[in-house]
């Protein structure tokens, strides 16, 4: 399958700007509204305008790429091999950034939920849209997807049966 790309897409990729209504994103949604549940989007009075806002519950949800955001210990969480000063001085100021925005949200009484797009992929997505379904309505403290595939398989054979499906959509 061709991985087609808009040029625009691509920068945006490159640049490293954390994307509004990417795709791991939408499947989030529309699979949270199936279920019922009601949101706003990028809410701008909410710190750091979280991708999904579910404000009667208090909960804020963020969609987190793997790589940019750092999912320790999953196997998208790469390391490019080259510039390794420019990528560490960034990908740090993104935790630093993730953090505090968390904190900033706990603190005006908001629960935070990070989401990986690892967990959105085909094998792991109704888990984890089940995971998150369930903490929005409980109402407990923050919350953190699984990690599905940890990124030294050696130490975790069982992780090979979870490959996801190559040309997955
Ligand atoms: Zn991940």
């Amino acid at each position: 399958m061709v991985d087609v790309v808009s040029s625009e897409k691509r920068s945006q990729m490159m640049s490293g700007i954390r994307g509004k209504n990417t795709k791991p994103e939408l499947t989030l949604r529309r699979h949270l509204h199936a279920a019922g549940l009601r949101f706003r989007l990028h809410h701008p009075d909410v710190a750091g305008r979280p991708d999904l806002v579910f404000r009667s519950r208090r909960a804020a949800v963020f969609v987190h790429g793997c790589f940019w955001h750092r999912h320790e210990g999953c196997h998208w969480c790469t390391t490019p091999a080259s510039n390794l000063e420019f990528w560490t001085a960034k990908f740090a100021r993104n935790v630093a950034r993730d953090i505090e925005v968390r904190e900033t949200l706990n603190a005006s009484g908001w629960r935070v939920a990070t989401v990986w797009e690892c967990g959105l992929r085909s094998p792991w997505l109704t888990q984890t849209v089940e995971d998150v379904a369930r903490w929005i309505c409980d109402g407990t403290e923050n919350f953190e997807s699984a990690l599905v595939r940890p990124r030294n398989e050696t130490q975790m054979p069982q992780a090979r049966k979870l490959l996801p499906i190559l040309g997955e959509e």
